[in-house]
């Protein structure tokens, strides 16, 4: 269990270093971002989605420190494809990364990190969060495997809103689940703190009040800068604290049974809440407050559910063969729970999941 309401409890606390710009139209400062760190040859990643016009704009904001662009990420971060990716950046003399693109990209970003040690400037475009973590997740003969270094983080975040305006309704929304989840986690983490938690019930009222408004209307500009500020502040959650049975079954749930990262946390989440809050309710109400709801387990799957998201694993891609696999795998080497990570229960969580039912 985290912390209690009323008596302050022992923690410790170790804050990440972070350069963050936060904006409309930062882009155009990557240059000084890079001339400020001292670097000149920037190797820039991105995503087939962004390889054209956003790519344009930001080798555009370079000028002649752009020396390589690549439009490799994939979801996941392949080892083989981060070989391939560290070729080229070795064919190119880079002395920093910039990344433009989701967690995909910034994925890829500290894979080649952490094989060179070059700087890394990154611009998220969704709210997955990894950009505030030294978290690096792989994937090797289909499994996941996450390792935490300081030479992932990266040094500096620019936050463009506006690269945000084009993310389709329904990847806002299961992105904003997926920063949401970070945050909840850090609620009723091992080593929860007050700044995180007081920080994690920000994130999560800034996603719940901005999402609806994106999937109502995308180009709701103070939405978009909520809905980034949020993800930025529950990437910071998950960067600073542990994670739980959600995140373990969700990397199981990804990595082994390849199903789409963003959409199994918005599925999983409602269903890991309700398994945790026996042992985490004081955390769990924290949750229930920032959406301004009685239960947090059935906000979260209204949250999505009525906003057009995915409610069942079966609807994103998984058979109901794996289900026996994926509870092995995710009991096998359990993160740290509230709650006792039972084979049972976490059957019957995945089962639930995998029909939609909402949470009791
Ligand atoms: P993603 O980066 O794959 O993006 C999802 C899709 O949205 C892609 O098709 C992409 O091209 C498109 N897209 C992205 N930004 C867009 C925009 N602004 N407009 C239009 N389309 C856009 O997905 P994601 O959910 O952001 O990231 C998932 C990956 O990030 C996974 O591999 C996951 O493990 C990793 N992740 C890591 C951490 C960490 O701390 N290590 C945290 C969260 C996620």
């Amino acid at each position: 269990m985290s912390l209690s309401e009323n008596a302050m409890e022992a923690f410790q606390y170790t804050a990440l270093p972070a350069r963050v710009l936060f904006g409309f139209g930062t882009i155009a400062k990557v240059a000084d971002e890079l001339v400020s760190m001292g670097r000149k040859r920037a190797f820039v990643l991105t995503d087939p989605h962004h390889a054209t016009a956003a790519a344009a704009r930001l080798m555009l904001a370079l000028g002649e420190f752009g020396v390589q662009l690549s439009t490799d990420a994939v979801m996941h971060t392949p080892a083989d494809v981060t070989e391939r990716v560290m070729e080229k950046l070795a064919a190119c003399d880079a002395d920093c990364i910039v990344a433009l693109g989701g967690g995909s990209t910034i994925g890829l970003a500290k894979a080649l990190a952490l094989r060179t040690d070059l700087p890394q400037i990154v611009l998220p475009t969704t709210y997955a969060g990894s950009e505030a973590t030294p978290v690096l997740g792989e994937t090797r003969d289909g499994q996941k495997s996450t390792i935490r270094s300081m030479q992932v983080l990266p040094e500096v975040i620019v936050y463009d809103v506006e690269l945000t305006y084009g993310l389709p309704p329904a990847i806002s929304l299961v992105s904003g689940i997926n920063a949401i989840a970070h945050a909840v986690e850090a609620l009723y983490a091992k080593d929860a703190n007050p700044i995180m938690s007081s920080l994690a019930e920000q994130g999560i009222a800034a996603l719940g009040r901005a999402l609806p408004r994106i999937v109502s209307n995308p180009a709701d500009r103070s939405a978009r800068a909520d809905a980034l500020f949020g993800a930025w502040v529950c990437g910071s959650c998950l960067g600073a604290v542990g994670m739980s049975l959600h995140h373990k079954l969700c990397h199981v749930l990804g990595g082994t049974f390849s199903l789409p990262h963003a959409e199994t946390h918005t599925v999983i989440l409602p269903h890991a809440v309700a398994y945790n809050a026996a042992g985490a309710s004081t955390a769990i109400d924290r949750v229930a407050r920032a959406l301004g709801a009685d239960h947090a387990a059935q906000a979260l799957f209204d949250l999505a559910v009525t906003n057009g998201g995915p409610r069942s694993l079966r609807e994103i891609g998984m058979s109901y063969s794996d289900l026996d696999g994926a509870t092995e795998a995710a009991v096998k080497s359990p993160y740290w729970n509230p709650r006792p990570v039972e084979r049972n229960a976490i059957r019957k969580l995945l089962e639930d999941a995998y029909n939609g039912h909402r949470p009791l």
